[in-house]
């Protein structure tokens, strides 16, 4: 190896798992259909948002040992994390594909994986889609659901995933799962949840 150490290393882990967003595979990619058959896999506390638009599926890879899929759960203690192992391997055995899921914690799923159009069914299905967690600091995926913002005093406007308007304020910052913030627009009323970025 004619390679440094820091870039045989950064390709390693690049090679090992992407970083952001996987976009629609396309017909040319080694694993095509199996990337197909997962479409069909949808979060199991958001059913309109599949994994791959999650950012929770991460990689279809073969193994010496058979295909493997790696999913990455949205945090640790995730109470779905079995049923979407389940899931995987339940809609691919149906189409007689054979494959073992993977859960992988780290590094730590974030919201920057959601894809656009993840982000733009959680719109429509009422809850306000993170913003950017745009920290780069290590620490902050550590502190999963600790406010980022709290120190600094100041959170970016969280549009009304109902009407659009930008004038909402949160109501508890714990919404109907430790990973959402409970908001109220003050223009249209409704409550709606907000994604919290991390
Ligand atoms: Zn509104």
């Amino acid at each position: 190896m004619q390679a440094n150490a820091t870039s045989s290393q950064a390709q390693l882990s690049s090679s090992a798992l992407p970083d952001g967003p996987i976009a629609l595979k396309q017909p040319s990619d080694a694993f095509y259909a199996t990337w197909t058959l997962l479409e069909s896999v949808t979060d199991p506390e958001i059913p309109v948002v599949n994994l791959r638009e999650m950012g929770i599926l991460r990689a279809v890879r073969q193994t010496t040992t058979g295909l493997e899929v790696v999913i990455t759960p949205t945090y640790s203690g995730c109470p779905a994390m079995s049923q979407m192992e389940d899931d995987v391997v339940n809609a691919l055995s149906k189409a007689g594909v054979a494959a073992r899921v993977l859960t992988q914690i780290a590094p730590a799923w974030s919201t920057d994986w959601m894809t656009p159009e993840g982000r733009e069914k959680l719109r429509a299905y009422g809850i306000a889609p993170p913003h950017p967690s745009g920290c780069g600091s290590p620490v902050a995926n550590v502190i999963q659901f600790a406010s980022k913002k709290v120190a600094g005093g100041e959170r970016p406007a969280v549009a009304c995933p109902q009407c659009g308007s930008l004038n909402t304020t949160e109501t508890s910052h714990f919404g109907s799962t430790a990973c959402k913030a409970l908001y109220r627009c003050l223009n249209c009323l409704e409550p709606f949840d907000y994604f919290k970025p991390y």
